[in-house]
């Protein structure tokens, strides 16, 4: 038996098209010589394979397809396909800790009568503690001369600061960073799947949202306590990527911190880093991409590596994909 293939320079998409027996550039591959080739290809790094993969995608008429019940990599011409982006909302979307979330803190503790406040120094070394009730506790646990909370008291005074939070950003206090509106809606318009992965109460999310007109863009929204083990594990990331139906190599997640970065990782993704106001000073030597913010055509941010100017865009995000298969 002989089955038909060419080595082809153009990327391989949809169904395989019968060949030809004489067309140019076709070679014929016996199916032994197939198989000898795809144990050679297995073989070899994977940045090696290109050549391979065009084969394997014109012999076996396939993008991706289907193993164990789950999809596997979607190589093109020797490229992994950007389906989707994640982003994480705290510090990331917006400065929401700085401009939002430590005042109403405050002013839910004001309320209650509680004899604290929490200062800058504080509330950056609290946000190592994800989620704001577990923030709540800890501080508590290191202040024995504070009145002790139950956890009624606790989820009572965090339902009051995210009503003060939510009522702040639908205000407009809470601005989103540069560049981020607009990555969204190109990723949105180039048909990207779009996702939120945090641990942030949904209220917290929708009034961003909501306030940033990009209530109808996201096509899941992971926040709250769809999980049982917040950043850094990887649960909330491995439920988004779930229900978006991609795999971690076929999406991108965007983080502020140390804790969100190693979340995103575990899960496998390659992680885009941001730092905010608070995070500025963590360790993000793992980042796939670390840059000041993601900027715009007239202001753009800065790849805080190397200095060079950088405007985050779609098309910057697949050329680093391909260059990073590349290298
Ligand atoms: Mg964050």
């Amino acid at each position: 038996m002989v089955v038909a293939a060419t080595v082809s320079p153009e990327p391989i998409v949809g169904k395989v098209q019968p060949l030809p027996r004489d067309a140019p550039g076709m070679e014929r591959v016996t199916v032994g010589r197939f198989k000898s080739r795809l144990l050679t290809y297995r073989k070899q790094p994977a940045k090696s394979r290109n050549i391979g993969a065009r084969v394997c995608g014109h012999l076996c008429g396939s993008r991706g397809g289907v193993r164990g019940g789950r999809k596997r990599a979607t190589i093109i011409g020797g490229r992994t396909v950007l389906e989707a982006l994640i982003f994480d909302v705290d510090g990331t979307l917006a400065e929401t800790e700085r401009d939002g979330h430590r005042p109403a803190f405050n002013q839910a503790f004001r309320e209650a009568g509680l004899p604290f406040q929490w200062d800058e120094e504080t509330y950056g070394r609290l946000l190592k503690v994800t989620g704001g009730k577990e923030r709540i506790r800890r501080f508590l646990a290191e202040r024995p001369d504070c009145s002790a909370l139950t956890d009624a008291d606790i989820a009572r005074l965090h339902r009051r600061k995210t009503e003060l939070y939510t009522a702040w950003v639908q205000s407009g206090a809470v601005r989103l960073r540069p560049g981020v509106r607009r990555l969204i809606r190109e990723a949105k318009a180039l048909g990207l799947k779009l996702a939120i992965a945090t641990t942030t109460s949904p209220d917290n999310v929708d009034a961003l949202l909501a306030r940033a007109g990009l209530s109808d863009a996201f096509d899941v929204v992971g926040a709250g306590d769809v999980v049982p083990r917040k950043k850094p594990a990887p649960d909330i990331y491995a439920y988004v990527l779930d229900r978006l139906g991609v795999r971690p190599d076929e999406a991108i997640a965007f983080e502020d911190s140390e804790n969100g970065l190693i979340a995103g990782v575990m899960a496998g993704l390659r992680v885009v880093v941001t730092p905010s106001h608070y995070t500025r000073g963590e360790h993000f030597d793992r980042a796939w991409a670390l840059v000041t913010d993601l900027g715009e055509p007239d202001r753009p941010g800065f790849d805080v590596r190397t200095g060079e100017p950088v405007v985050v865009d779609v098309g910057w995000l697949k050329q680093k994909l391909t260059q990073g298969m590349q290298n």
